[in-house]
């Protein structure tokens, strides 16, 4: 299948490491053109240099995306690169762990905020460019927002959010021909689920525990397969898809856990 997005451009929050990495590949793969906001410098400017080498245009844009004006700033060196914005995907994010018990309510702000604010911000400056080419939108969810996870209060507020506005943003912009969807990963091994495992006393055996639950293959998924419908969405082989929560977990979310 031709995903027909030749010389689209998308931007991708946290583009340069783990999932975002996998779908600015993929993005790339298909002839589109990637725009990386990410603050990691080497990555991004890594990725950047192989796109190039192979034809495909691209920008990094080394930024940490936590006031407004940030997004603003992202958008407008966008358009002035590239000229249009053909879907935006909302992948940026941290679980930070602030608890009921070991957290704060400030800390609680804090992480709705570093974890929800952009998504809005981005797609909210994007939105006149996004209705020039009727664009796409993905968010990036995560599975703890249905199942709960224990001790992160803050991330799990910010992931319920994103799904709640991938239905209101669908409704919102039905009028545009826009359309909004989430990806919903669980078990994808990045730097940040790295860093989760670290946490435990024996990170091999609680990896292994965690694949023998996994009901597909009993594996990891891989941020390929993540960036794989991701991409499939922000593409026009989608047409008729919106406001849609897609799981690619292997059915770790709602098999039977028991299988
Ligand atoms: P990751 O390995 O930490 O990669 C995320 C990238 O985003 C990093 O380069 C990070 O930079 C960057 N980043 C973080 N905050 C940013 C911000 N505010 N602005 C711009 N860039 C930012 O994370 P991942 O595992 O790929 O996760 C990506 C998304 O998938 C997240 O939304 C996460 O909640 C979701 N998810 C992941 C899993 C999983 O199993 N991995 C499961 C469920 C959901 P720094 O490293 O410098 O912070």
């Amino acid at each position: 299948m031709d995903l027909q997005i030749q010389q689209k451009v998308f931007l991708i929050s946290g583009g340069a490491k783990g999932i975002g990495e996998a779908i600015s590949r993929c993005i790339a793969e298909e002839g589109g053109y990637p725009v990386i906001i990410d603050p990691s410098v080497i990555e991004g400017k890594k990725l950047m240099v192989e796109f190039n080498t192979n034809g495909i245009k691209s920008l990094h844009i080394a930024k940490r995306l936590s006031n407004p004006s940030d997004a603003k700033d992202a958008i407008e060196q966008t358009v002035k690169a590239f000229g249009r914005i053909d879907g935006v995907v909302n992948n940026a994010g941290s679980n930070d762990g602030v608890g009921l018990e070991n957290g704060t309510p400030e800390a609680f702000r804090a992480s709705v905020e570093k974890n929800l604010g952009h998504y809005y911000d981005l797609v909210h400056y994007a939105l006149p460019y996004l209705k020039e080419t009727k664009g796409s939108i993905v968010n990036i969810g995560s599975k703890t927002a249905i199942t709960g996870q224990g001790n992160t209060s803050g991330y799990i507020a910010a992931k319920g959010g994103q799904l709640s506005l991938t239905r209101e943003w669908a409704v919102e912009l039905l009028k545009y021909g826009i359309r909004v969807n989430a990806v919903i990963p669980a078990e994808v091994m990045t730097p940040l689920y790295k860093n989760w495992l670290e946490t435990f006393e024996n990170p091999n055996l609680k990896l292994k525990e965690i694949e023998r639950k996994i009901p597909f293959e009993n594996r990891m998924t891989t941020a390929k397969e993540i960036a794989d419908t991701v991409v499939f969405l922000l593409s026009n082989r989608s047409s008729h898809t919106t406001g849609q929560h897609i799981f690619v977990d292997g059915g770790y979310t709602h098999l039977d856990r028991a299988l």
